[in-house]
């Protein structure tokens, strides 16, 4: 077998303790590596460097394409920005990977029948990261989410469940109050998923689903969701099968991946030994699998299960009466390299052998381009009079155009026309102006209301386009409209 050149990075904290562990481990089973190491995080933050990564270290992920990544810590304040943000979005690691599975009754968790992964959207939805302060009272951030990402992961997900053998493929959104951008999301999944007819489909309103996964996770096989929601949930995931220390993650791209733990750099518990090293050991049987090293990734997570099957335990899952002899990091890797080659006797042991190392296919589909029409625009004004009346008439006294002023919503709800005085009322006011009778407009008409607005003293905070796709709104009503 060729030595696969991955990068490697110790990280901060407890990083250092626990990729040696790791790397020992790998090695002892036989995987295939050239190591080339780079230094990332607070060393590098610390240099003056806000990312947190220099760019000699890109150099060399994009030459091997493969990334070990022990964890990090980001300094507090002073603009740095997260490295795992940044590297997942500049690498175009669209896809989060995490398996939460329980080792029950060898790990202690309320949901002894715990199999479950989660695929999370990894680049989009509000980690695009773009925010606004609009008036001195409100702020924005945008939910931007494309239908090439939903179909990337969306695909990724089926792709992952035929792979794997899973037999369902689930979708969480919250796609009764976010209908464009989380009904999407659950729209590409609906399409795409006709393409798996041997796998189940459903779909949950997220907060359901949720409370669902967090009582019954036994009724779950494979999740996808969008970014928010995979982040919150996968951690919630991890923790009740046992603990967030025990799960690893793999971030996917069409070039690049990166596989980690899912857990951070526990300052407190650095140099002492102690950390436990299974959530990036997992890491890097995923890695493993990735390369085509699934015979060794088989091997390192069979003695894996033995080792805590043996009720050998580091200190965050150890539990008199359970575990049989408490130890460090080293001592851990050590329990594990002397097991491999064994299988578990009363956990379920892995198998690899069906997972293939070609890349997943991610061909697109095709959209046909739509018919676009302009059918009006939202303009937004910071203004600080809050009678909600007085706005709306003389807007529609002052605006001369060939678009009406149809509703003045405040924080989405409408207060203009016929809105309740009960209503609470901010600075920030959303004006919706559409084409009389439905009428196709112009952005120069466009530009003539904000000429208007702009001599009779208001103050645009920023415009939104009202368009039709084939004949279909694509903009949310007013709340209360
Ligand atoms: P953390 O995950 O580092 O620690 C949370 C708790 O879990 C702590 O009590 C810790 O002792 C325990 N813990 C975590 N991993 C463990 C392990 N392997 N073995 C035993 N116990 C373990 O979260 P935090 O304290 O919120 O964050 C610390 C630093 O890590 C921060 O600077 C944060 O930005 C960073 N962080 C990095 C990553 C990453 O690099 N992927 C992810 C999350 C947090």
């Amino acid at each position: 077998m060729q030595a696969q050149p991955i990068t490697v990075a110790y990280g901060d904290g407890i990083g250092p303790e626990i990729m040696q562990a790791t790397l020992d481990i790998i090695l002892a089973a036989g995987a295939q590596l050239a190591i080339d190491t780079i230094e990332i995080g607070e060393a590098v933050y610390l240099r003056g460097n806000t990312a947190g990564i220099d760019p000699s270290a890109w150099d060399s992920l994009r030459r091997t394409k493969v990334f070990l990544k022990a964890p990090i810590t980001t300094p507090q304040g002073g603009g740095f920005k997260s490295l795992n943000v940044t590297t997942r979005k500049m690498l175009g690691l669209y896809a989060n990977i995490r398996p939460c599975v329980s080792y029950s009754p060898y790990v202690h968790t309320k949901h002894p029948v715990m199999d479950v992964v989660i695929i999370r959207e990894n680049e989009e939805d509000l980690y695009a990261g773009i925010e606004h302060q609009q008036t001195p009272e409100v702020v924005q951030c945008l939910k931007l989410i494309s239908r090439p990402g939903c179909e990337k992961i969306v695909r990724y997900a089926f792709e992952y469940a035929r792979r794997y053998g899973r037999k369902k493929v689930t979708c969480f959104t919250k796609d009764n109050i976010m209908k464009q951008t989380d009904g999407l999301f659950h729209r590409v999944f609906d399409e795409v998923g006709v393409e798996y007819p041997e796998l189940e489909k459903e779909h949950w309103i997220v907060d359901i689903g949720a409370a669902k996964l967090a009582d019954t996770p036994e009724l779950f096989d494979v999740i996808v969701m969008p970014n928010l929601y995979g982040d919150i949930l996968s951690d919630v995931a991890a923790q009740i099968a046992g603990s967030v220390g025990l799960a690893g993650s793999a971030n996917i791209g069409e070039e690049v991946a990166m596989f980690e733990a899912i857990h951070g750099s526990a300052p407190r518990r650095a140099g002492q030994n102690l950390a436990n090293p299974s959530g990036l050991l997992l890491g890097a049987v995923m890695m493993l699998v990735h390369i085509g090293q699934g015979a060794v990734a088989e091997k390192v997570h069979n003695a894996w299960l033995k080792t805590l099957e043996d009720g050998v335990h580091t200190y965050d899952i150890f539990e008199p009466g359970v575990s049989t002899e408490k130890v460090g990091t080293r001592e851990f890797a050590q329990a594990v390299i002397s097991r491999l080659g064994q299988l578990p006797t009363q956990l379920r042991p892995v198998s690899y052998a069906a997972a293939k190392a070609e890349p997943m296919t991610m061909k697109l589909k095709q959209q046909a381009d739509p018919k676009i029409d302009l059918v009006g625009v939202d303009i937004f004004l910071h203004h600080n009079d809050r009678d909600a009346n007085q706005l709306g008439n003389t807007l529609k006294a002052t605006i001369q155009s060939k678009m009406d002023l149809s509703m003045i919503t405040n924080r989405g709800v409408k207060v203009w026309p016929g809105g309740l005085p009960e209503t609470f009322c901010t600075d920030h006011w959303r004006c919706r102006f559409k084409g009389h009778d439905g009428q196709f407009v112009n952005y120069n008409d466009v530009i003539a209301i904000q000429q208007q607005l702009t001599e009779a003293g208001y103050s645009i905070i920023k415009t939104e386009n009202l368009y039709h796709f084939d004949d279909v709104p694509m903009f949310s009503a007013g709340q209360g409209a």
